[in-house]
């Protein structure tokens, strides 16, 4: 009898194991689900209204002359549908979540009570200012917070993700060259190759030429390639600190000052703060524009594509050009600043309809108030503490990417996989059949196979170790020869491997009614 690692039996007393196949397809009680599309019924409805006495068109010969196309069912099957499909997904509320250039922390159920209180819930951004004063005053507050912790004079709250803060820093950048007149000369934007996917793309979008600087050999900027390719047609740098790599750029003052000297700007991906904050403020080291991903090193569940909130801090230089609208306080209290005129005269525009994701305001302050300056201080450490673990632990069976110790996630690249026909992949799909999500894989794409993994401080060392115990054991079954093992995996997951560059790029969004049913949409 095969028994897990508590020692508890996992399958039969009895002979060679069981077929596994079921008349439904459900795996006891994990069910198989259909669309909701299929588990309906065109021509039902979820509610039994009495026919109207009497009715008088009143549409003026505008009817449908199709039905909506929609499945019609009840409350209990609309309900489990979609409980069903959000048990398929993954999260941090279920077990660890390794994913690295990510910060998938534990949201406190404190901040989810915070936002969901009918003041703060309830409230429309098109209500009169009057009214939402308590609201206008928690995003001023916030916004206190991240000057205080960053060490930066402006904040654009309205951001809604990372990417869009960079966008909002870049857009700045771009209003601060024009009011100099060197909008149409300063077209070049510098990025690390270790650069996240985002950093490239807002630049481009933006309408910079990208000119990626190398790596040096313990995975950092090379500050001589970097200067050599300052010049008059730099419009700035893109640089991310912690970077990609979980490593603190050493040179980032002297990165600072050589693009300054150039008459560049500085953006800094501030997407891993997580590990520096209330240890290093952006403002000291010359940073001119900086996103913070509320949604990872302020809290919030995040993943799947949202919610996102990236409010900028910007510098002195660029404040003035900073996106409508914002809150501004006075002896009236609290009103917002909706027009590019007075004060406001050099802002860019608008990015957004509203203020910026209240929502998600409201868990980043009470992460902030909860935890204090002296906890953000520890969570940033224990971050830290955490990734060293897990470094320090795996490196036994794993190879590093770079020597000595990191910052918040611990990059292995694929050497320790060398001769044994497993791949990153193969070891990722194996983690799923021992109940782990996978880290994230071959990015940065500096790192060959590479393997990023950030157990963010929420993590104990209990659970830290469990995960470690179990990648050691896959590395050493690897190297053990058990190749076929891994390239069969998953094989406990509902599905097996997926074609999932074909799902990317081809992926089937719509559901099209299955030959002779169309006519029973176009009914009534
Ligand atoms: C997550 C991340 C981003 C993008 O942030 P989004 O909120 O996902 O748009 C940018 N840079 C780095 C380094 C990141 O980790």
């Amino acid at each position: 009898m095969s028994m897990n690692n508590q020692g508890r039996p996992t399958s039969p007393k009895t002979g060679a194991a069981p077929d596994t196949s079921t008349h439904t397809g459900n795996k006891a009680l994990q069910i198989e689900e259909a669309l909701i599309f299929e588990t309906g019924h065109m021509s039902g409805t979820g509610v039994d209204l009495p026919a109207p006495k009497s009715k008088t068109n009143r549409l003026g010969g505008n009817e449908r002359v199709k039905s909506f196309g929609l499945p019609g069912l009840s409350e209990p099957e609309a309900m489990r549908h979609y409980v069903r499909l959000s048990q398929k997904n993954y999260a941090i509320d279920m077990g660890p979540f390794p994913l690295g250039s990510c910060t998938m922390k534990h949201n406190p159920r404190l901040n989810e009570k915070m936002a969901r209180l009918p003041g703060l819930g309830d409230i429309h951004p098109l209500q009169p200012v009057s009214t939402v004063q308590g609201a206008l005053e928690l995003i001023d507050t916030l916004a206190h917070w991240l000057k205080e912790l960053t060490g930066m004079p402006a904040v654009a709250m309205s951001p809604k993700a990372g990417a869009h803060g960079e966008l909002c820093g870049m857009v700045a950048i771009k209003s601060a060259l024009e009011a100099r007149g060197e909008a149409g000369t300063r077209t070049r934007v510098l990025a690390p190759e270790s650069a996240h996917g985002t950093n490239p793309a807002t630049a481009a979008q933006c309408g910079f030429k990208v000119d990626t600087i190398p790596a040096d050999e313990t995975g950092r900027v090379d500050l001589a390639a970097f200067r050599e390719k300052l010049g008059p047609d730099v419009a700035g740098i893109m640089v991310t600190n912690p970077n990609t790599c979980g490593l603190f750029e050493r040179d980032i003052r002297a990165l600072a000052d050589a693009v300054h000297e150039a008459s560049g700007y500085f953006y800094c991906d501030g997407a891993n703060f997580n590990a520096i904050m209330g240890k290093a403020r952006p403002g000291d080291l010359g940073i001119d524009a900086m996103h913070i991903n509320l949604h990872k090193t302020f809290s919030t569940p995040h993943g799947g594509g949202g919610p996102g909130s990236g409010p900028t801090v910007l510098s002195d230089a660029l404040a003035p050009f900073a996106p409508i609208p914002y809150v501004v306080h006075s002896s009236n209290g609290f009103r917002l600043v909706e027009k590019r005129e007075g004060p406001a005269s050099e802002s860019f525009g608008r990015m957004t309809a509203f203020h910026g994701q209240m929502g998600m305001f409201v868990r980043a302050l009470s992460y902030m108030i909860s935890h204090g300056s002296d906890g953000l201080k520890q969570a940033a450490e224990d971050a830290v503490l955490n990734a060293n673990y897990v470094l320090a632990r795996l490196k036994t069976e794993m190879t590093p990417a770079f020597e000595g110790s990191c910052m918040h996630e611990a990059l292995f690249d694929d050497r320790f996989l060398e001769n044994t026909g497993v791949d990153t992949l193969d070891f990722a799909k194996a983690m799923i059949d021992e109940g782990y999500h996978p880290m994230t894989m071959y990015f940065p794409l500096v790192v060959h196979g590479a393997m990023l993994i950030e157990p963010t401080e929420s993590e104990s060392k209990r659970e830290l170790d469990k995960f470690c115990d179990a990648l050691l054991a896959l590395a050493k079954a690897a190297k053990a020869g058990e190749a076929d093992k891994f390239k069969a995996a998953p094989v406990h997951a509902p599905r097996r491997r997926l074609d999932e560059t074909a799902a990317a790029r081809k992926p089937v969004l719509r559901w099209t009614p299955p030959e002779g049913e169309e006519s029973s949409l176009a009914a009534e």
